[in-house]
């Protein structure tokens, strides 16, 4: 074996294996001697047309290929794009040109060759450059494929349990609908929610709380037949698609059979654990006929069976569910009609009294149902994918006003809701991005309110997401604060830049009431934590000047404006503006808050 004395010996591991393409004998002699005297090591086998080549990948490893672009029964660029698509990792290709026609280099690189070398121009350090460079190409590119491979992975698989997660359920769901369509096979969707698991989680600690879930996962999986899907869908929520279980009989015994395996006793960190699940069950299709009308039925069933004590009650229709079936049959259409619009709450600064921001409130008006509040409308979107499609409506509506108002000459911040389940979603922080920078919008003029509830459901993604939410610019709120599982370490964890104190301490907020030691205390804290405060739902105008004197600079309520229409908002701020110029109405900011009159409904 010899070595040019310009470069060095390709690092002695194991030989390379090339397989060399070539219908002409010459050639591949040629090529042969070439291989051997770069001094790069290459266990060389031949294949004289484009099938044997096939035959010879289908059979061995290859680490390199190297192609004739003429080939007795194929071209070169026929045979790359034929071995791109059989092989699932990146593979190292040399494509070899009788003379330097730019067409064949072009063709070559649109099916992924990017190396190639002229016949007439071949010596030995160039063939060992072209393997090297493509060796190296490949191994670069089978790192992006793996590395693709683990987000798919972690975008689709719980990382406690490692059972799939609320996406590739809906997917899994999503697809089984449409084949049980085709085929009138029924099957049913069970959720099932741990009973008490927040007590076990407070009392025993998250860690004991983790390993309890990794548990019952565990235990799900081994329940588990080939074509089942069980799912972690939530917190402590588990989901089960069933293929081929169709009547109220069979569902019965599946749900005896999870209970049972879920209540043997666990030992969690030296301690007996017992765990009941309370399970709701729909069965296709007599439950339902899309997803999401499946999942709230599911829901609802579960809710049920958690009221009655019973551990499994199958779907049956009440009147409170069928309002909320007719929901989620007409959901669709609010996003598809565009029948969704926005009303503006504006948020105050209760020390200038000049309007801070506003916040976003979605409003549905349906010609079947008429007006559907968000509360009712939200929850049902949640459990489906429509959520998305939603969120990024109403992120569009809010700032395309954002820009109507700044070319106005108005900037003012616009807080819009985000869900939960919108931390699952991998395109969050980048639509976000575009939907301002496409509207040469500053991302300080958004900010995204989160509940606590979403912080708690889905930790690790809404960390990483709002970590880039915030690099970026955007505002991060936590809304209802003290309404839910209120921990300090959100604000240890995420980086906040707002909290909003929850109505339920204000709307009986008075001087010697309790509830002032809670609004002086969170007013501490985020004064510690350098984060704005806001209060939220202020029905009475002396709530105003209170809540400034705890520490609390800014407000929301009806006391200082409903939800109104943009018009409504318009005519709101021209009043006040006139107000404050008086000089009768005094110059103290807080009095200018308590000159605003509220407006009379909510529905703009
Ligand atoms: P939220 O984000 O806490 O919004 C404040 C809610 O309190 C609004 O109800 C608002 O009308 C109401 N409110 C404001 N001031 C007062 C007051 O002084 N007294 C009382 N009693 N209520 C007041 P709304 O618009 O019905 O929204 C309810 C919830 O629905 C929102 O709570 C939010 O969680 C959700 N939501 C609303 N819009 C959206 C949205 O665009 N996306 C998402 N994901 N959720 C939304
Ligand atoms: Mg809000
Ligand atoms: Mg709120």
């Amino acid at each position: 074996m010899q070595s040019t004395p310009e470069r060095p010996v390709y690092p002695p591991k194991a030989a390379i294996a090339l397989l060399l393409v070539d219908d002409d004998v010459v050639d591949r002699e040629t090529f042969r001697r070439l291989i051997d005297e770069s001094g790069i090591g290459a266990q060389v086998e031949e294949a004289s047309s484009g099938s044997e080549a096939i035959a010879r990948l289908t059979e061995g490893h290859f680490d390199c290929v190297v192609v004739d672009y003429r080939l007795g029964d194929t071209t070169g660029t026929d045979l790359a794009r034929r071995i791109k698509a059989e092989s699932d990792v990146p593979i190292a290709m040399i494509m070899v040109t009788g003379c330097g026609n730019e067409r064949v280099v072009v063709e070559a690189m649109r099916e992924g060759v990017y190396d190639y070398l002229l016949k007439d121009q071949l010596t030995a350090r160039n063939v060992a450059e072209a393997i090297e460079e493509s060796l190296r190409r490949a191994e670069f590119e089978t790192g992006l494929v793996h590395a693709r491979r683990r987000l798919q992975r972690l975008s689709m698989f719980d990382g406690l349990t490692n059972l799939p997660n609320r996406n590739l359920f809906l997917d899994r769901l999503e697809q089984t609908l449409q084949a049980a369509k085709r085929s009138d096979l029924g099957f049913a969707v069970m959720i099932m929610d741990v009973n008490l698991f927040k007590e076990i989680n407070d009392t025993r600690g998250h860690d004991a709380g983790d390993k309890l879930l990794t548990e019952i996962g565990h235990r799900l999986s081994q329940l588990a037949r080939a074509a089942d899907t069980f799912a972690r869908i939530g917190g402590d929520e588990f989901a089960a698609l069933l293929v081929g279980c169709d009547s109220a009989l069979s569902a019965n015994v599946v749900a005896e059979k999870i209970r049972s395996t879920l209540n043997e006793p666990m030992i969690i960190d030296n301690e007996l654990v017992r765990v009941t699940v309370s399970v709701g069950v729909v069965i296709f299709p007599h439950h339902g006929m899309d997803s999401v009308t499946i999942l709230a039925h599911a829901d609802q069933a579960m809710y049920r069976a958690k009221r009655s004590g019973r551990p499994c009650e199958i779907y049956s229709a009440g009147e409170a569910e069928a309002r909320s079936f007719q929901i989620a049959t007409h959901l669709n259409e609010a996003v598809e009609r565009g029948e969704l619009f926005l009303q503006y709450q504006p948020k105050l600064d209760l020390g200038t009294g000049a309007i801070a921001g506003v916040e976003a409130l979605v409003r549905w008006r349906n010609p079947h149902l008429g007006f559907v509040a968000p509360n009712d409308f939200i929850p049902v979107a949640e459990r489906s994918w429509l959520i998305k499609s939603m969120t990024y409506a109403i992120l569009d509506m809010a700032l395309d006003q954002a820009v109507v108002w700044r070319n106005e000459g108005w900037h003012v911040p616009i807080a819009v809701n985000l869900s939960a389940r919108m931390f699952d979603d991998s395109e969050l922080v980048a639509r976000s991005r575009q939907a301002l920078t496409t509207r040469g919008l500053e991302p300080e003029l958004l900010t995204l309110e989160v509940t606590e509830t979403a912080l708690m459901t889905s930790p690790v993604g809404a960390q990483k997401a709002l970590r880039s939410l915030r690099d970026t610019g955007i505002g991060i709120s936590i809304d209802d604060f003290g309404a839910g599982y209120t921990s300090l370490k959100y604000l240890r964890d995420f980086e906040i830049s707002e909290i909003k104190i929850d109505r339920l301490f204000i709307s009986s907020l008075e001087p010697s009431g309790r509830d002032v030691a809670i609004v002086r205390s969170i007013a501490a804290l985020s004064r510690g934590f350098d984060v704005k405060l806001v209060a939220e739902g202020i029905e009475d105008q002396g709530q105003c000047e209170l809540l400034h004197e705890l520490g609390c600079d800014f407000g929301q309520g009806f006391a200082i404006g409903r939800p109104m229409s943009v018009e409504r908002l318009g005519a709101w701020r021209a009043g006040r503006a006139t107000r404050r110029a008086d000089p009768a109405s005094g110059t103290r900011p807080v009095r200018a808050a308590r000159i605003v009159p509220p407006a009379k409904s909510g529905k703009g």
